[in-house]
């Protein structure tokens, strides 16, 4: 039996609901009926959800393609963004199947003999009037370049409004992260009472309070995974949520860390002494749409049907007696219940991210990436040069991502050699909040870096 969070009414058919612990606007596909009330779930839902989702819009919409379709509901095919144009100027734009096209006609004048128009349909006579108001003002020459764009070119701009506009922290983001933060945590069976930063139960709130940290790689191994998984993660972007306990010398926390499309990537602090027990748990989502190859079944070779056999998982040893019709439905049948698997577990991605990174690493460690075809020198371009203590934890936390269990220290802590080759474990919640104070370029820097890798995925034409 359970209980709603919120507002603690007995769950049952009349009232029971499906919550999405990731937003359904966000693709997110763990659901739960244990955590919300009918009531309270719409309320949640129409309260944050509907607002959260929208400031994923501007980039959620140029992905839509590309992204495995959602529970319910159409893939708007317009949204509305913002792009910071050359000279600061914010223009509002759609953004439309992979293009960003102005919502309103506007100028700017990039200097005296060149001046940018933009509007969403192409008009001879705006153009003469902008330069006729301009030789009044006296802002630019007689023989000014005028330049119409109908599009905006280049979606790096796209991405600036993102991460440099002050809406990205404003009080629904964060409840927006809250909720994320609670719906996991409940599902962990943590109690909802044990969830104070987060939830004020007395008023039955999600809080937008200032327990939320943006996340930066510290470590040399999440610097080089970071900055090269739009190359090297299969099935980019992707989802993770990790609900863990870490052990302060006074105190236990309580933390939700929440990765959305690859690219958003926060710590919710749930309880900064919590007494309940330890805890890891992760949640790992591909979002990038799976096709599956249809396989030509009927007139394989009785060679080729055992393979096929095989790679569906049919056991080709109850074929003994059976007519060629009989088997050819069989395999049809388990070819139709093949379904793309999203959830395939964070270790799936860090072996595979491993397996690609670890050639690489140990050729750059030499000076001889010239070896590497054209496929790694993209990869390479990403990374960041690197010294020998680098190499060696990076070696280090391939070696415990085979032998260790994830949950308990991925994105926790990270290795760090000294120059004695001696090495140590920091946690990476702490060593943030140490940074956070002293240098905020470098979270801007960070999150514009995946921000634009985000963008070029979304505009790019590979499906
Ligand atoms: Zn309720």
């Amino acid at each position: 039996m359970s209980f709603c969070f919120l507002c603690e009414e007995k769950i049952t058919a009349k009232n029971v609901s499906e919550e999405h612990i990731i937003p359904n606007g966000l693709h997110g596909r763990l659901k739960s009926s244990d955590l919300l009330c009918s009531e309270c779930n719409s309320k949640l839902g129409e309260d944050i959800d509907a607002e959260f989702c929208e400031i994923f819009s501007c980039f959620t919409s140029p992905l839509n393609k590309k992204l495995a379709s959602k529970d319910r509901g159409n893939n708007p095919s317009k949204a509305e963004g913002r792009v910071l144009l050359e000279s600061g100027k914010e223009l509002k734009v759609t953004f439309q199947e992979n293009k960003i096209i102005p919502s309103k006609t506007c100028y700017e004048v990039i200097n005296r003999d060149e001046v940018h128009i933009y509007f969403p349909k192409k008009s001879e006579g705006y153009k003469n009037h902008v330069k006729r108001i301009l030789l009044e003002k006296n802002q630019i020459n007689e023989g000014a370049d005028i330049k119409c764009f109908a599009e905006i070119e280049n979606p790096e701009q796209a991405g600036l409004f993102f991460s440099e506009g002050k809406p990205l922290f404003n009080s629904i983001f964060r409840k927006g992260l809250n909720k994320i933060a609670v719906d996991f945590a409940v599902h962990n069976e943590i109690d909802s009472n044990e969830l104070p930063n987060a939830l004020n139960k007395e008023e039955q709130k999600i809080l937008s309070a200032d327990n939320i940290f943006p996340f930066v790689p510290l470590g040399a191994f999440d610097f080089v995974i970071e900055l090269s998984r739009f190359k090297i993660e299969y099935g980019y972007p992707s989802h993770t949520l990790i609900l863990f306990t870490e052990n302060f010398t006074d105190r236990q926390v309580l933390f939700c860390y929440i990765d959305l499309f690859s690219t958003f990537q926060y710590y919710v602090v749930l309880n900064d002494d919590y007494k309940g027990e330890e805890i890891n748990n992760i949640y790992y989502q591909t979002l990038r749409k799976q096709t599956i190859p249809e396989i030509e079944i009927r007139g394989s070779s009785p060679k080729d049907l055992m393979i096929i056999a095989n790679d569906l998982g049919v056991d080709h040893r109850n074929f003994g007696g059976k007519s060629y019709e009989e088997i050819y439905r069989r395999l049809e049948n388990a070819q139709k219940q093949r379904k793309p698997n999203y959830t395939q577990g964070i270790a799936s991605f860090l072996q595979s991210a491993t397996q690609a990174l670890f050639p690489i690493i140990l050729l750059m460690k030499g000076n001889k990436t010239e070896q590497l075809g054209d496929h790694y020198q993209n990869i390479i371009n990403v990374i960041p040069k690197l010294e020998n203590e680098d190499f060696l934890s990076i070696l280090q936390e391939f070696r415990r991502i085979d032998s260790e269990e994830i949950s308990t220290f991925y994105k926790q802590n990270y290795i760090e050699y000294k120059e004695d080759k001696s090495f140590e474990f920091y946690s990476y919640p702490d060593k943030i909040k140490e940074l956070e104070s002293d240098d905020f370029s470098m979270f801007q820097q960070y999150g514009f870096l995946k921000f634009t890798q985000l963008s070029i995925f979304a505009n790019s034409n590979s499906e």
